[in-house]
């Protein structure tokens, strides 16, 4: 895959068309069903529609002598917000259920009252397929560009998301530590932002040691990759995302079901990078720093081993518990580094822990912060544009499962609260006074769902979109 591919956009929308015109139309939920102004009879099929989640339903009408085909859709009005899943799910049931697609354009009713610009993000999102390895013959409905939609707001955010699954998808076999600073090499040049990745074995291992000791068990040296953008003056912003290319778990190695997507390990960095891409595509006025420590977790005579001590950027020695919560050893180090310099928020993106999938399923990240407002406006935030995230609570009590016997902590914990230890070990390297948030998703879809193909997901971007957006610039109506 080419790195400029990484963000390329399907050909799914139309200015102008010679096409015939598939009218889509939007009601809300209560209202009159609409009746054709010329009296003529429309038949709807397939007869039972197609419910949607809680949204509403979708049915499919067309004139019998004539051309003249419309979708009729019928939402929940009370959801105004859903404006990206709508679009996802009419473009699936276009694909579903127009038997001669490819001759139609779609567009929609002017009086279709609706964010037209996240409905665009949406039909990207649905068409969203990973073809670097195995071509795809599916007819992706056109849209015509709706009058009101932000083309350029539009593409930024689906390209973002784009990048995040794209990155996600790749195997580790072609996507190693290397290849992924190359990817956000590429991407910051592309944005002129200033970017360092630091590969020197030395320097790792003086200034990384927690990354170090993770990376150097695998062929494929680690690096840690530092960009900044923007206007030093602006409010700065600092994402870290973990980025383990591949994670075997190391000497406390993984069953092969655990093993089996662990590819998706670096859907930290991948979402660090989505949302970098957007924040400088539509150029915010904030001030961007990027920190993925990249690594993949092997077994080899050079891996690190339990009971292993290193002592980590922050001075702080670390005794290994388990060689699989290496995770928030590769993002202690970088917390530590982000903090070095002054942040008005640090948000970093793992794939952290199963315990936050058992507690909250593949759907829901866990979200943690030192700052229980800002968690609960984020999750408020998050069920509003339906990209969900739960507050966790950093819970205190649990701190003591970190003691160690002869280092400072130890980076497992002992309890089922497994996502909230990883937390509270994050917390130890992040500085007081930062607010901070830390995000712990599961970056995968496992059965494809409309917008959401099997594979690679990002989760939770677009809610932090938002909120930097709501707390960092004001913008221009
Ligand atoms: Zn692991």
């Amino acid at each position: 895959m080419k790195r400029a591919d990484l963000f390329t956009l399907p050909d799914i929308f139309l200015t102008k068309t010679e096409r015939k015109i598939l009218q889509v139309s939007l009601h809300a939920a209560g209202g009159n069903r609409p009746s054709a102004k010329d009296n003529i009879d429309w038949k709807s099929f397939p007869t039972n529609g197609n419910n949607f989640r809680d949204h509403g339903k979708i049915t499919h009408e067309y004139k019998e002598k004539t051309d003249t085909r419309r979708l009729i859709v019928t939402i929940d009005p009370t959801r105004p917000n859903a404006a990206m899943d709508i679009a996802t799910l009419i473009f699936q049931y276009a694909q579903d259920h127009i038997p001669d697609l490819d001759s139609y354009a779609l567009t929609l009713d002017d009086n279709f009252e609706i964010d037209t610009t996240q409905f665009c993000v949406g039909w990207y999102v649905a068409a969203y397929q990973f073809t670097a390895f195995k071509k795809s013959h599916r007819t992706l409905p056109q849209l015509i560009w709706p009058k009101n939609a932000d083309k350029k707001r539009a593409q930024n955010i689906a390209q973002g998301i784009y990048l995040a699954r794209n990155l996600i998808n790749l195997p580790a076999n072609i996507l190693g530590p290397s290849e992924l600073a190359d990817a956000a090499q590429f991407m910051a040049q592309k944005h002129e932002a200033k970017i360092t990745v630091i590969k020197d074995e030395n320097t790792l291992r003086k200034s990384f040691p927690l990354v170090h000791a993770v990376g150097k068990g695998s062929q494929r040296a680690p690096c840690v990759i530092d960009f900044s953008w923007g206007n030093p003056k602006h409010k700065k912003i600092t994402l870290v995302g973990k980025g383990v290319v591949f994670d075997t778990g190391g000497y406390d190695l993984k069953p092969s079901s655990a093993m089996l997507l662990m590819k998706k390990d670096m859907g930290g960095a991948a979402m660090a990078l989505g949302l970098a891409h957007i924040m400088m595509g539509l150029k915010l006025p904030v001030h961007l720093r990027v920190i993925i420590p990249a690594v993949e977790n092997s077994v080899s005579g050079s891996a690190f081993r339990p009971m292993d001590i290193f002592t980590a950027r922050n001075g702080k020695t670390v005794e290994i518990h388990n060689t699989d919560a290496e995770g928030r050893l590769i993002l202690a180090d970088c917390l530590t580094l982000a903090c070095e310099s002054k942040n008005d928020v640090i948000i970093d993106f793992a794939t952290l822990t199963g315990a936050a999938r058992a507690a909250l399923g593949f759907d829901v990240p866990a979200l943690f912060s030192n700052d229980s407002d800002l968690a609960q406006e984020i999750q408020n935030i998050s069920l509003h544009i339906d990209d969900p995230v739960w507050h966790l609570p950093l819970w205190r009590g649990y701190a003591s499962e970190m003691k160690s016997n002869h280092a400072d902590m130890n980076n497992t914990g002992t309890s089922p609260a497994g996502a909230i230890t990883a937390a509270l070990f994050l917390h130890e390297f992040v500085d007081k006074k930062t607010p901070w948030i830390h995000i712990d998703h599961y970056a995968w879809e496992p059965y494809g769902r409309p917008g959401r193909a099997k594979g690679g997901l990002d989760q939770s971007l677009r809610t932090m979109l938002t909120y930097i957006e709501k707390n960092f610039v004001t913008r221009k109506k």
